[in-house]
């Protein structure tokens, strides 16, 4: 991007001066973010009356106040009395759907509004809710790409999106077929996955592993990992886990086993036998625990749903649709067996990070009365109050190692010098009161100020 800019002003500058060329031909002002307390990604000891300077997209200086000088006529944008972070990241969202009960009557119904309407909704949700980066794990092709290209160019708002297009797995669930593609032999598995390396995803999302056959689960791992794609496995079944650890998956989703009480043992070996493998790097893992925890409180307590925030974007009549359709938390059948599978959560997320996964925040947002709104930071208060991760942890799962895991950290991820400006920042002590992150005050991506 950079270097074309350049060339384009070097060009410029041997001809004519174009009128309408002159803004880009101006220093992007520098932004100056002053006075909060920055929790920079890394982990160490927060960096009071912090004072970060961007200039165009980019973070160009970070230090504090005292020491480093704000310029004559930066914007100064006051940080004072917040804890300033990161952009969140979101490893597990579903743009294409909104929070509504009938997942069959939203794939016969939205189709042809997915791309102009739902996705771009759901990614302006996410932005205001102070996630600037997001992988979309499931959505139609085209669809998934026109959002994430769209975004990046500036012309709508939303985070900075990874996505998968459609699942890879044996065969679509009748009606699906937009967003699901069946795999029949190796062959077909290998030519699958490249479609869509070349098409220009950013990862190949692999479910129902364990209907495949062996061949087929290897061909789709290993055509991926020739592309230079992470595959990201779902891990709902024991067999599923085994066999995507067996052909070197990437990262699982959901913590899995129905209401089992925990991972049965060979599992855990296996787990731990390949997070001793350093060579590897690691095994990251997005439990997607929040909703689980949280649905007997959201049923009993459902005020939530009435909240405007999920609601941005979308028109009247789609909003109506959502809101009839899970007017009785009580009754959706999608969540009858979750008070069982609650209490074994807790036991399965201490197996997993105990055998040394890397665990990632992730949510499954845009499942039923799942808003991209208010997914994200419920998933870091979930880790936080009621699984004990300390705060700092919690936050770098949803920061660094995302950024580590999809290879960009170069890039994001931490607030760094010479890194893209995707900066958040929200009055009060994140770290003592990790829900404050539901109210983001100031949100900053690609150096572009959203809030
Ligand atoms: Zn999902």
């Amino acid at each position: 991007m950079r270097r074309i800019r350049l060339a384009a002003l070097a060009a410029l500058a041997l001809t004519v001066i174009v009128p309408s060329a002159v803004p880009h031909a101006q220093p992007a002002q520098v932004k100056a973010l002053v006075g909060g307390t920055l929790i920079d990604g890394f982990g160490g000891v927060p960096i009071r009356n912090s004072v970060i300077l961007i200039q165009g997209e980019r973070i160009t200086a970070v230090g504090q106040a005292g020491t480093l000088s704000v310029p004559q006529g930066a914007e100064v944008i006051s940080t004072e009395g917040m804890s300033v972070l990161p952009g969140l990241w979101d490893m597990h969202v579903h743009l294409m759907i909104n929070g509504h009960a009938d997942y069959e009557h939203w794939d016969k119904t939205y189709p042809s509004q997915f791309e102009s309407v739902i996705m771009p909704a759901s990614a302006r949700q996410l932005l205001m809710a102070g996630v600037t980066s997001a992988r979309d794990l499931g959505g139609p092709l085209e669809a998934s790409l026109s959002v994430r290209d769209r975004i990046n160019a500036g012309k709508i708002p939303g985070p900075t999106l990874y996505v998968s297009g459609p699942f890879i797995q044996k065969a679509p669930y009748p009606g699906t077929e937009l967003f699901r593609w069946g795999v029949d032999g190796v062959a077909d598995a290998r030519g699958k996955v490249r479609k869509l390396a070349d098409a220009g995803v950013n990862v190949i999302k692999l479910i129902d592993q364990d209907q495949m056959t062996m061949e087929e689960v290897g061909a789709v791992v290993d055509e991926a990992h020739k592309r230079g794609l992470m595959v990201v496995a779902h891990s709902h079944r024991p067999e599923e886990i085994r066999r995507g650890l067996a052909f070197g998956v990437d990262n699982f989703e959901h913590t899995g086993l129905s209401s089992a009480p925990e991972y049965p043992e060979d599992i855990v070996k296996s787990i731990v036998e390949r997070t001793a493998n350093m060579s590897r790097g690691p095994l990251y893992w997005t439990p997607t625990i929040e909703g689980l925890f949280n649905y007997e409180y959201l049923r009993d307590n459902p005020e939530q749903l009435d909240d405007p925030a999920w609601q941005l974007g979308l028109t009247p009549e789609i909003v109506k649709d959502i809101r009839d359709s899970i007017r009785t938390p009580d009754r959706l059948p999608y969540f009858q067996l979750t008070p069982i599978r609650r209490p074994t959560l807790a036991r399965k997320f201490k197996q997993l990070s105990d055998a040394g996964v890397v665990m990632l925040v992730g949510t499954d947002s845009g499942i039923p009365m799942k808003f991209h709104s208010s997914s994200t930071w419920r998933e870091l208060d979930a880790w936080v109050n009621i699984l004990g991760v300390p705060p700092m942890q919690a936050i770098r799962s949803a920061t660094y190692w995302p950024s580590v895991a999809m290879k960009v950290d170069k890039n994001v991820g931490t607030v760094t010098p010479g890194k893209y400006a995707d900066i958040i920042a929200v009055k009060g002590d994140v770290l003592r009161y990790i829900a404050l992150l539901q109210r983001v005050d100031v949100i900053v991506r690609h150096g572009v100020r959203h809030k």
